[in-house]
C-alpha cells in the first residue's frame, strides 16, 4: 500500500524499527501546544505529522494544551488553536487534553524524586543559580542546599504547595550533575513558587512545574510512544529520558527531534506576530497577511494546499526555509480545477460598443471552468457598454501590447471581437471611455475563422455588474531591507495591503458566502472576507495572483 507522504521520512523509519524490536506495540503521538499565541504555518507542520504518522500506524493522536506556564496563557487561545487543528483535519478523539489536569500526579511525582534522593529544594536566589550553573567550558558548582536532609526538602516542598513562601523565594530541582557537559543536566529546576491565576485550574496551585519536567510526564501519562519535538529540544532529551526513568514510568516515550520549518522573509515567530497584534498594526491575529493558520484561512487558503506544502516542504533535521512561491504554488494546484471563474474588473474603465443596439442585452454561454466540466456553466450579460481594466486601452502601446489601442482589434473573453475606434479623457488628462465596434459575425461558439487576433481580454456588463471590494497583499516586511532592522525590529513594508473599493464582477456570485473562492479570469484567485463582508458588498482578498516563478523540484 502507498505510503503517507508525510510518514516518508527518518521518523517513520524509526516508528518500523521500534515496531518491528518490539519497543512499542503501537503508535500513540500528540501535539503539544501552549496556548499562548495563535498556531502558525509551522505549527500546522507539526499537527500534520504527527497526526499524519499517527493515522499511518492505526494509532491514536492527542490535542495536548501544554498550560503549565499561567502568565502567558489565555482561553481566547485554546479556542482558536481547537479550531484551526480541527480544520487542519487532525482528529483527536474524545476528548482535549490539558497538562494542567496532571499537576497533581505531577507534584506526587516530584514528592517520589524527593523520597529517592534525586531532588532538593534549593534556596539559592536566581542570579545564584546562573552563577553556580557554570559555562559550556566550565563545570558548574554544587548548591550549599544539595545535601539537605530528605525530610526537610520534603517538608519544605509541602510547604512551598501550602502557599507559605514568596514567589522566587524557594525551587525545587532535580539532583544529577553539576559536571555535565550538558548544562541541561545541572539540577535543573523543576517547580518554582508563582502566585497566579490559572484558567483551569484557578488559584488551587501557587507551585508550578518548569517545561522540562513537565513535558515529558504529560507524555508518559497518556501512553505516548514517540514524542515528535524540533531541534531546539535535542540537547535537552537527556533530561527527558532521565525524568520518565526516574519517575518511574513503564514503557517511556521516546524523543525524536525535527528541524522547524521556516518560510523564507516570512514572521513566523508567535512573539513578533503578537507584536503586530498588540500594537495594531495588523487587523487581528487573522490578518491575511500573517501566516498564521487562521489568517492563512481567511485569506482563502484550503487545508487540503497546506496539506501539500507541508508534504513537499518535507521533514528532516536540517535547517532550511521554504519559499512563499512554493506555497503558493500550492494554493492553486489545489484551487484551479475546483472553484468557478470569474471575470471581473479590478480597475474599471468603460468600453462603450457604439453600433451595439441601445437597451439589447444577450446572455452568452460560458463554461464555469474549462478545466473540470463538472462545474458546469453560465450565462453572462452582455450589453452595450462594459467596464474593462485600465490596463487593457493604451493610447500609446508599446511593441508587442496586443490589447486595446486605437484602430487594433481584440476578443472580449466568451463575447464578440470589437475593433477600438476612438477614447475620451477627462480634464486631468485621464482615458474615461474606450469607443468600439464589434462585428456580429465573431460571437464565441459560432465557429467564425475569418481572421484572428492576438488579445483577448475580459470584461464586465455594466448593466447587472455586481460591485465588490477587492484587497490585494504584499509580503508586510520589506524583503528588500530584510525582515528584522538592527534593533530587531521589523521592517514593514507600507504597501502590504492595498484596498480597491470600485472593483466590478460578472452577476454570477449568487449565494457567494465567507471562505469561499473564485478565481477572477486573468487577476488571480479571491476569496470572500469572512470580517468585512456585508450583504450590501462583498469583500474579497487576493489569495494569489496566477503568475509563477515557481518550479516543482525534478524527482
Ligand atoms: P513559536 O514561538 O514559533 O510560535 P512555539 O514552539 O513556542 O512556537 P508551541 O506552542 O510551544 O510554540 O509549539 C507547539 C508545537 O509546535 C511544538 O511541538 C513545537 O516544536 C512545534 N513547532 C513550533 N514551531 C514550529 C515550526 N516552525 N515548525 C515545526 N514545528 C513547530
Ligand atoms: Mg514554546
Amino acid at each position: 500500500m502507498e505510503r503517507n507522504i508525510i510518514a516518508q521520512n527518518f521518523i517513520g523509519q524509526e516508528i518500523d524499527k521500534d515496531l518491528a524490536e518490539g519497543v512499542y506495540t503501537h503508535v500513540h503521538t500528540r501535539f503539544p501546544p501552549e496556548p499562548n499565541g495563535y498556531l502558525h504555518i509551522g505549527h500546522a507542520k507539526s499537527i500534520l505529522l504527527n497526526y499524519g504518522l499517527a493515522q499511518e500506524y492505526q494509532g491514536k493522536f492527542n490535542l495536548r494544551f501544554d498550560d503549565t506556564n499561567p502568565i502567558k496563557e489565555d482561553v481566547e487561545y485554546v479556542e482558536s488553536i481547537k479550531e484551526d487543528v480541527r480544520w487542519l483535519g487532525a482528529d483527536w478523539g474524545e476528548k482535549v487534553l490539558f497538562a494542567s489536569d496532571y499537576f497533581e500526579e505531577m507534584y506526587q511525582r516530584a514528592e517520589l524524586l524527593i523520597q529517592k534522593g534525586k531532588a532538593y529544594i534549593c534556596a539559592l536566589t536566581p542570579d545564584e543559580i546562573r552563577a553556580y550553573r557554570g559555562t559550556l567550558t566550565e563545570p558548574g558548582k554544587n548548591s550549599p542546599y544539595r545535601d539537605r536532609p530528605i525530610e526537610d526538602s520534603l517538608q519544605l516542598f509541602r510547604d512551598m504547595r501550602a502557599g507559605k513562601f514568596q514567589d522566587g523565594a524557594l525551587v525545587l530541582r532535580a539532583k544529577i550533575d553539576m559536571a555535565s557537559p550538558n548544562i541541561n543536566m545541572r539540577d535543573p529546576i523543576i517547580y518554582r513558587v508563582a502566585h497566579f491565576h490559572h484558567h483551569n485550574t484557578g488559584d488551587a496551585w501557587c507551585i508550578y512545574p518548569m517545561y522540562d519536567y513537565a513535558h515529558p510526564l504529560e507524555d508518559a501519562i497518556e501512553g505516548i510512544t514517540h514524542s515528535i519535538c524540533t531541534l531546539e529540544f535535542e540537547d535537552h532529551r537527556p533530561l527527558y529520558d532521565w525524568f520518565v526513568r526516574e519517575c518511574e514510568y513503564p514503557n517511556p516515550p521516546r524523543q525524536i527531534e525535527f528541524a522547524k520549518l521556516y518560510l523564507t522573509n516570512v514572521v513566523t515567530g508567535k512573539r513578533y506576530i503578537k507584536k503586530l497584534v498588540d500594537e495594531g498594526i495588523v487587523d487581528g491575529w487573522d490578518d491575511p497577511r500573517l501566516v498564521t493558520i487562521a489568517a492563512l484561512k481567511r485569506r482563502g487558503y484550503t487545508p487540503e494546499s497546506l496539506r501539500l506544502f507541508i508534504e513537499l516542504a518535507g521533514v528532516s533535521k536540517a535547517h532550511s526555509s521554504a519559499d512563499v512561491a512554493m506555497l503558493e504554488y500550492c494554493i492553486r494546484e489545489d484551487l484551479k480545477a475546483k472553484r468557478p471563474r470569474r471575470m471581473a474588473v479590478l480597475d474599471p474603465i468603460k468600453l462603450i460598443i457604439d453600433n451595439y443596439p441601445e437597451g439589447q442585452v444577450e446572455y452568452l454561454d460560458a463554461s464555469n471552468n474549462m478545466e473540470n466540466p463538472d462545474l458546469g456553466s453560465r450565462k453572462i450579460p452582455f450589453g452595450k457598454e462594459l467596464y474593462i481594466e485600465r490596463e487593457d486601452f493604451m493610447e500609446e502601446p508599446p511593441k508587442k501590447y496586443h490589447r486595446l489601442f486605437p484602430g487594433n482589434e481584440v476578443r472580449l473573453m466568451h463575447a464578440y471581437f470589437v475593433k477600438c475606434e476612438r477614447f475620451v479623457k477627462d480634464a486631468a488628462g485621464n482615458v474615461t471611455e474606450v469607443h468600439c465596434t464589434y462585428d456580429p459575425e465573431t460571437k464565441v461558439g459560432t465557429g467564425f475563422t475569418g481572421r484572428k487576433v492576438k488579445g483577448t481580454i475580459h470584461w464586465v456588463p455594466v448593466v447587472e455588474a455586481v460591485q465588490v471590494e477587492a484587497r490585494l497583499y504584499e509580503n508586510i516586511v520589506d524583503e528588500e531591507k530584510g525582515v528584522y532592522d538592527e534593533a530587531g525590529n521589523l521592517n514593514l513594508n507600507p504597501n502590504s495591503l492595498q484596498k480597491i473599493t470600485n472593483c466590478y464582477v460578472e452577476p454570477n456570485l449568487d449565494g457567494a458566502k465567507a471562505y469561499d473562492s473564485y478565481q477572477f479570469v486573468r487577476n488571480g484567485f479571491f476569496c470572500v472576507d469572512v470580517k468585512d463582508s456585508t450583504s450590501d458588498k462583498l469583500v474579497f482578498n487576493r489569495i494569489v495572483s496566477l503568475k509563477s516563478s515557481f518550479q516543482l523540484p525534478k524527482k
